[in-house]
């Protein structure tokens, strides 16, 4: 689907920064370690496009890669948000990072779905509800993703899908539908795509 090139933009650190909203994007967001640089890999078919923002220095940018899309629609932006959860993070690297979050948030018009990633093994946290508040009061549409699937078995899909959905009940910014994915197998990429190209 992502025929064209995908290139890594530019990493920002305050909203002046940012490019032209000048065509639909959609961001990513999840707890570190939640597998959001595999799964971005994943999605553009390039191997280390996302280690960028992985690198000490970049993680608390806000990174934007321009997606190439198969001729005749539209390019999208793909916004890489900060990974969240750090146990060891400074308070004034959190809070200067969660201002730029709110600001990144309420300040993009074009900005038409947030995917919150979600480990699927642990399911939501508190710390990804905290996330999930903020895109409600932002009101930004969300979707959760499940990652890492090929790690859960068949038999422990359904009661983490469950307390996924559980948790979505109470923000009315969630879309119902999740997106189960293995970065490593190649699960639900497809319909990740999907669901990005056909955004309107
Ligand atoms: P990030 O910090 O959210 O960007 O997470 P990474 O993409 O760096 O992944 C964190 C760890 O999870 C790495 O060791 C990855 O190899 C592993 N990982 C990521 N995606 C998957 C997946 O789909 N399946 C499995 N089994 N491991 C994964």
């Amino acid at each position: 689907l992502f025929a064209g090139p995908c290139d890594f933009l530019k990493g920002v650190v305050a909203m002046d920064g940012m490019p032209p909203a000048d065509r639909l994007e959609v961001c990513f967001a999840g707890r570190s370690n939640v597998g959001k640089s595999s799964l971005i890999n994943a999605l553009t078919g390039r191997k280390s496009l996302a280690r960028a923002s992985n690198t000490p220095g970049r993680t608390q940018e806000i990174n934007f890669f321009e997606l190439g899309l198969p001729e005749n629609s539209t390019e999208r932006y793909l916004v890489d948000l900060p990974g969240y959860g750090y146990a060891n993070a400074p308070i004034p690297v959190v809070e200067k990072w969660q201002r730029l979050l709110k600001q990144y948030l309420s300040g993009r018009p074009n900005l038409r779905r947030a995917f919150v990633l979600i480990d699927a093994r642990h399911g939501v946290k508190p710390v990804d509800e905290e996330i999930m508040s903020l895109l409600d009061s932002s009101a930004v549409t969300f979707q959760c993703v499940l990652t890492k699937a090929d790690k859960v078995k068949e038999k422990d899909r359904a009661s983490i899908l469950d307390q996924v959905r559980g948790k979505l009940a109470k923000h009315p910014a969630a879309y119902p539908e999740l997106i189960l994915t293995s970065s490593e197998k190649g699960d639900g990429i497809e319909t990740l795509r999907a669901t990005i190209a056909t955004l309107t």
